[in-house]
Formats: C-alpha cells, sequence, structure tokens
C-alpha cells in the first residue's frame, strides 16, 4: 500500500534502524520504544492485519520473533520478554500492516501487566461456548 508507512520502511523512504532481514521479514527498533531495544517484525508483503495473513507467514514470523527474542536476552539487560501483536484499532492497532512488538522485558522495568476481571458462577463456560462455535 502506497501510504503505509511500514511498506515505505521496507523500501527505504523512510529510515528505520534495522536489526534483521531476510526475504520476507524485516525486524527494526520501535520509534518510541517501550524499553530500550524493542523491535517490530514485519512481512515484507502489505496485509493489514493477523487476520489478513497468510498462516505460513504467520508462522515464520513467530519463529523470527523467537530469534529476535532470544537475541534480546542475550545482549541485552533483559531476562525476557513479550512478543505480542494488536489486532484493529480498539486493540491499540495504529500502524496497519502487520507486525509483532517484542519487548525485552526486566523485573525492574517498573512495567505492570492487564488489569484482570472475574467471571461470575457459570459465566466462563457460558463465553466458552460461543467462542468454541465461531472457530473456522
Ligand atoms: P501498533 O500500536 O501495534 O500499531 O504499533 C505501532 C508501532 O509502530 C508503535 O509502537 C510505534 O511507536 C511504531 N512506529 C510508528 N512509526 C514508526 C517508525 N517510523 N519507525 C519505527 N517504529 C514506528
Ligand atoms: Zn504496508
Amino acid at each position: 500500500m502506497n501510504d503505509c508507512i511500514f511498506c515505505k520502511i521496507i523500501k527505504g523512504e523512510i529510515p528505520s534502524t534495522k536489526i534483521y532481514e531476510d526475504n520476507n521479514f524485516l525486524a527494526f527498533l520501535d520509534i518510541a520504544p517501550v524499553n530500550f531495544g524493542h523491535t517490530l517484525i514485519i512481512p515484507k508483503e502489505h496485509f493489514k492485519d493477523t487476520l489478513e495473513t497468510p498462516d505460513e507467514i504467520l508462522s515464520e514470523l513467530i519463529i523470527v520473533g523467537k530469534r529476535i527474542g532470544g537475541a534480546l536476552i542475550k545482549s541485552l539487560p533483559a531476562e525476557g520478554f513479550n512478543l505480542s501483536t494488536n489486532n484493529g484499532e480498539v486493540a491499540g492497532q495504529v500502524v496497519f500492516h502487520t507486525h509483532f512488538h517484542i519487548i525485552p522485558r526486566r523485573m525492574d522495568d517498573g512495567l505492570t501487566h492487564w488489569p484482570k476481571k472475574e467471571y461470575k458462577e457459570g459465566e466462563a463456560g457460558e463465553v466458552a461456548e460461543k467462542i468454541k462455535k465461531a472457530i473456522e
């Protein structure tokens, strides 16, 4: 897509700090990192989100994510990492070109996790039934 910022990064039309590249994927530092070393991995082909991305590409993307996550732990002050993706505006997606975040984590990085909710009696089963029926 012409106006896609990540397609422009792939084409070299806007600068990025690359850390990995092969025929199908590019990884570069997020311009506004949650922690230093926060990396984005993208397929070179444009898809708007996870649902639109072919299974084979997604599988490979996760494997690249695993390799980069390992490299973050080896090279940075990091003991773990979050590998995640936002799908849809409501989930915080801002750039509509499939990307996974790899965020290096330290015990003392001060980040907190999601707030949690609680199911009432029977509710988890009802929710699970709806989801189970919709899996394609
Ligand atoms: P998301 O909210 O999942 O769509 O994440 C988009 C990410 O892209 C954000 O974390 C931004 O900081 C990052 N980002 C946006 N523009 C650039 C850019 N030119 N170079 C590197 N990262 C970028
Ligand atoms: Zn794109």
